[in-house]
C-alpha cells in the first residue's frame, strides 16, 4: 500500500487516506510516538505503522482517536499495545450494538463488511477518556489531547503539539468538503467546539482536518460561522446537509 506523508512540522507527519481522505497523523518524541486516528481498517493501518516505524525508531505508544466514526477507528486493533484515548463520553459507543452500529456504516459506505467486523470484534474501549485536557509527555515534547465537543460528535477530541504551533482537529473541521453532521452530531453545539479549539490554538497555528488540507485560523473561524449559519436552528433534517464524498453515520 502507498502512502503519502506529509511533515508539517519536524517530527510531525500525516497522511491522507484514500477512498474517504481521512488523515491520520503521528507525533514524534523521543520517547514515544502518538498516533491520532486509526484510518478505517486494520490492514491500512498495518501498512501505516510499517511506514512509521521506518520513519522512526520510537515505539508508538499512544493513540488518539479524535471520535468514533469507522473511518478513524477500525483500523485501531492493528495497535493493540498502544494506550487508546477518546474525549469524555465515548467508552459508551464499544458496545456491541454501538460497534455493529459502526460496521453497518462502515459498509454502507463501501468498506469491506468482513473485515469491518473482524475489526469491531476487535475493537476494544479506550483506556482514558480525557474529561477536559491531558497532557502527554512524548519525550523532548508535549502535546495536549482537549475534549472540546460536543459538535461532530458527542465525544470529540483534538491535539495540540505546541511546539510546532499545530491541531490535529478530527472532524470538527473538513477542508475536502462540507462538515459531515449525522444522526450523531450535535450542530448546535459545534461553533461552541470551534470556539474551544481556537482558543487551544490561537491565531498562530495550523490546524489539520480530519478530511482535507492544512488551514489556518481564518478558515476554521469561516467554517465556524458557516455552521452556526446552517445549524442556527438546530431543527431535524438540517443534519442531513454535507459532504456525500465524506463518511459519516447517518449521513
Ligand atoms: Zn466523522
Amino acid at each position: 500500500m502507498q502512502l503519502t506523508w506529509e511533515e508539517p512540522a519536524p517530527g510531525v507527519v500525516r497522511t491522507r487516506l484514500r477512498g474517504w481522505d481521512e488523515t491520520v497523523g503521528a507525533i514524534a518524541g523521543t520517547e514515544a510516538v502518538l498516533l491520532v486516528d486509526a484510518g478505517p481498517d486494520s490492514v491500512t493501518t498495518a501498512a501505516l505503522l510499517d511506514d512509521l516505524r521506518a520513519r522512526f525508531p520510537q515505539p508508538v505508544r499512544h493513540l488518539a482517536l479524535t471520535h468514533i466514526h469507522f473511518d478513524h477507528v477500525l483500523g485501531a486493533p492493528a495497535l493493540p499495545s498502544a494506550t487508546r484515548y477518546t474525549a469524555k463520553g465515548a467508552r459508551q459507543l464499544f458496545t456491541p450494538e454501538a460497534l455493529a452500529d459502526l460496521v453497518a456504516d462502515a459498509t454502507a459506505h463501501g468498506a469491506d463488511g468482513d473485515q469491518a467486523r473482524r475489526d469491531a470484534a476487535r475493537l476494544t474501549p479506550p483506556e482514558v477518556e480525557v474529561d477536559s485536557t491531558a497532557t502527554l509527555d512524548l519525550g523532548g515534547r508535549h502535546v495536549v489531547l482537549a475534549s472540546v465537543g460536543p459538535g461532530h460528535t458527542a465525544s470529540d477530541l483534538v491535539v495540540h503539539v505546541p511546539d510546532a504551533d499545530l491541531v490535529f482537529c478530527g472532524d470538527l473541521v473538513e477542508e475536502s468538503g462540507e462538515p459531515q453532521a449525522g444522526k450523531d452530531a450535535h450542530p448546535a453545539r459545534w461553533a461552541a467546539a470551534l470556539d474551544a479549539l481556537l482558543a487551544l490554538g490561537g491565531e498562530s497555528a495550523r490546524y489539520v482536518p480530519g478530511h482535507g488540507a492544512v488551514v489556518d485560523a481564518g478558515f476554521v473561524r469561516a467554517q465556524r460561522a458557516d455552521l452556526a449559519r446552517r445549524f442556527t436552528a438546530d431543527t431535524p433534517g438540517s443534519a442531513a446537509r454535507g459532504n456525500p464524498a465524506s463518511p459519516h453515520r447517518g449521513a
